[in-house]
């Protein structure tokens, strides 16, 4: 049955439509359980009914009319109980219906498994026989298995298919696709769609109408693949055993065998676009190969693989052409970096949507940073049918609508307005101090990464730079910086600053922020060669960087140096080794004095040891984001977690306690940049904590400042017993939520008011 598996899936997800889909969904189950009839009920969520939307073995005149209301019959309890039901005579079941011409009442035996996905049921589906029996444990474990897999496929494909309808002229419903807020605000702009070059699992789906243009385009690519490979075989001959040779003789026996092409084609001439086509002609070969028995056959599948990139990267450079971004541009893609937004023309980009992602991935924070809308881990987001739609993005909700009514874009216009409105007034706040009303002073800094950033940060009123993320300058380039390079960029943020303090971040790459010149393939990335890490195992690219920090350091005398992802004192003093070389070899040119040198706190590791820390270190810095993902175990970049990672967790509350303790017993100050330094419902808490300085995204200082001037620092610690107390995020943050709102800050919390 595991082939049929991944028979059944494959042929599902390379349907044309989604009433094909399913129809072909339930003919392959019926076949492989040899049973004489499947169904496939699915949720209507506007009216609650169950509606049959493919059958093989039931009376497919039906198929599209035939509604059941959700709480009737034996659909209804296979969606209450969210369990299979395996009945041996369904007729004799108290809660089964009869319904007229549908041809069920000659089957006895009968199985329903619910389709599952995110905690939802979204329908039904259903195998049925005459024979009366019970269906076997292995067949139900089957449909249970496949439905678990397919479900994610199903809501996709019926979310493209809901979107088709919307963009045809006419519709007047809006369509709304749920997702995470990850950078508040609203957001109405035209799509432009971006995905990674040369990956192939990556290439979205196209629909086209000029299939000629696609057919001519594919050959080329085909040919000049075919003469790359001669070429290199050419120039390899002598080099290369006889054994390896063989390799490029099969490649050019697959390009001339008409079955890859005509495969390709086929798909091209059902509407999509090569380089979708090339995705699933490839796709099936490698299932083919990976399922045979023979392991020397099975392993031909990584050439298959391979061939079919050489094929891509030919297609992708014959198609590269200057993206037109619209001024008011909304990224859409599976997965959205740095990069992407980078490199949008300023002053168009709007907001981003992507599939996957969480409100903590770093694209995230750059997005709340740079004042855009943010909604990822919309996992339905129908990426082929989206390309430059108009969208509405709410980032408060993680709402996505496509093709909005003018009603619906006059309501978002308002809000828009409305938080304009707020942003306006407590602009007021910028040159007035954060001081309690008992007269205690916090430091706020801003959070910056795009030397954009500069002007906006000034004008909100931060104190400095509290953290400056050194790595969007790798990240937005196609190589390493040069150490010049990096000298001009840094001194251009500290001079902007100056007299301020500046503290600068080593590079902190790896998790969920590659570099596409310096990849990283790992299992667990986020537990693996990341921050200092990497810097330690490359000194020459790290003492690069000190270098050119003190370069730009030179005669403004505000720079400070932290170092990310510290999980013991030895890295700690390794790194620190490393920084003074470089200190006393620039001391030959006049260099500044040595700069502060600080560590981050993001480790649990970190934080038992943050006394010994401190005692070396000149400075702490605490990194919730990062902080939370390990002490909760939980990826801060993956949507489906997205809802247990929360800073408020009492354990993480007791661990930045604990490491502001530990700083002050050896007298050094003690700050954090992580996003809950920027989050108005935690500024009480870190106060009576006892930060001598928050570090926040621009737009989030205002906020904060609005709080700390309207309590007492006594009032916090008052607070921070309390809330201390609880023993739950959600507890904690009610608490807060309710403190803010008897103030007459619920403004704060409701962005929309
Ligand atoms: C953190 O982890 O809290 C932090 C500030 O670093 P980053 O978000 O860049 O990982
Ligand atoms: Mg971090």
């Amino acid at each position: 049955m595991h082939k049929s598996l991944r028979r059944i899936i494959d042929e599902v997800e390379n349907a044309v439509d989604f009433p094909t889909a399913l129809a072909t969904l339930a003919r392959s189950v019926r076949e492989t359980l040899e049973t004489e009839a499947c169904s496939i009920f699915l949720l209507d969520f506007r009216t609650q009914e169950y509606v049959l939307s493919a059958t093989d073995g039931l009376n497919t005149a039906l198929v599209g009319t035939l509604h059941v209301k959700s709480d009737q019959g034996l659909l209804s309890i296979i969606a209450d109980t969210e369990k299979p039901l395996n009945l041996e005579d369904a007729p004799t079941h108290p809660n089964y219906l009869t319904i007229p011409d549908l041809g069920e009442e000659i089957y006895h035996a009968f199985l329903g498994v619910p389709i599952i996905y995110n905690r939802q049921v979204l329908g039904v589906i259903i195998a049925e026989q005459r024979q009366r029996r019970r269906y076997a444990e292995e067949e139900e474990a089957f449909l249970v298995t496949l439905v678990t897999q397919l479900a994610p496929i199903i809501v996709q494909a019926e979310a493209k298919e809901m979107v088709a309808e919307q963009i045809e002229p006419g519709k007047h419903d809006d369509t709304v696709l749920l997702g995470i807020p990850s950078a508040p605000g609203v957001a109405i702009g035209e799509t432009v769609m971006v995905y990674p070059a040369a990956d192939l699992e990556a290439v979205p789906d196209k629909e086209i109408t000029d299939f000629d243009a696609e057919i001519t385009i594919l050959k080329e690519a085909i040919n000049a693949t075919r003469e790359d490979i001669l070429e290199l075989s050419e120039r390899l001959a002598q080099s290369l055993p006889e054994a390896e040779r063989e390799l490029f003789t099969a490649y050019i026996h697959m390009l001339d065998s008409t079955s890859l092409e005509k495969d390709i084609l086929s798909h091209i001439t059902q509407g999509q676009w090569a380089q979708a086509a090339l995705r699933q002609a490839i796709q099936t070969r490698v299932r083919q190969f990976e399922e045979m028995e023979d392991t020397y056959l099975r392993e031909r599948a990584a050439d298959v693989r391979d061939l079919g990139r050489r094929i891509l990267a030919h297609l992708q450079n014959q198609t590269q052409v200057e993206i037109d971004y619209p001024k008011q541009t909304i990224l859409i893609g599976e997965e959205i970096s740095a990069a992407d937004l980078a490199r949008v023309p300023e002053g168009r980009l709007v907001g981003f949507a992507s599939i996957q992602g969480s409100n903590n991935s770093h694209v995230s924070i750059l997005a709340r940073s740079l004042g855009i809308t943010a909604v990822t881990g919309v996992a339905n987001l129908p990426l082929s049918k989206l390309d430059h739609t108009e969208l509405i993005l709410d980032g408060y909700y993680g709402h996505v609508y496509v093709a909005p009514t003018s009603v619906l874009r006059q309501e978002f216009l308002i809000l828009a307005e409305q938080k304009r409105q707020l942003d306006e007034s407590l602009k007021q706040l910028r040159d007035l101090p954060a001081e309690t009303t008992d007269g205690h002073r916090i430091q706020l800094m801003v959070n910056a990464g795009l030397d954009a950033d500069a002007g906006v940060a000034l004008a909100v009123g931060s104190q400095g730079v509290g953290l400056f993320r050194t790595e969007m300058t790798f990240m937005t380039r196609d190589r390493f910086p040069s150490e010049e390079e990096q000298r001009i960029i840094y001194r251009q943020i500290l001079s902007a600053f100056a007299p301020r303090p500046v503290i600068m971040r080593t590079l902190d790459v790896g998790g969920d922020k590659p570099l596409s010149y310096f990849p990283i393939e790992e299992k667990n990335p986020f537990l693996g060669w990341r921050g200092i890490r990497i810097s330690l195992t490359h000194p020459e690219l790290f003492q690069a960087q000190i270098r050119a920090m003190m370069r730009a350091n030179r005669g403004l005398n505000n720079l400070s140096i932290l170092l990310p992802m510290i999980s013991s004192v030895d890295e700690f003093a390794e790194a620190k080794a490393l920084i003074d070389e470089v200190y006393d070899e620039l001391q030959a040119e006049k260099c500044t004095p040595r700069p502060p040198l600080g560590v981050m706190i993001e480790v649990p590791s970190a934080v038992y040891q943050a006394r010994a820390l401190a005692r070396q270190a000149d400075f702490i810095s605490i990194g919730s984001n990062d902080l939370t993902q390990y002490l909760l175990a939980v990826d801060r970049n993956n949507s489906r977690v997205s809802g247990i990672y929360d800073a408020f967790h009492p354990a993480v509350l007791r661990a930045l306690k604990q490491t502001v303790r530990a700083a002050r017993l050896e007298k050094k100050p003690v700050s954090i940049c992580g996003e809950l330094a920027g989050d108005p419902l935690a500024t009480l808490l870190l106060l009576a904590m006892g930060f001598d300085s928050l570090s926040a995204s621009a737009s989030n200082i205002p906020r904060v400042k609005w709080v700390i001037r309207r309590f007492s620092k006594e009032r916090a610690k008052t607070l921070l017993r309390e809330a201390l107390q609880l023993e739950t995020a959600s507890k904690i943050r009610e608490h807060m939520e309710a403190t803010l709102e008897q103030a007459g800050l619920g403004g704060l919390l409701h962005a929309r008011r």
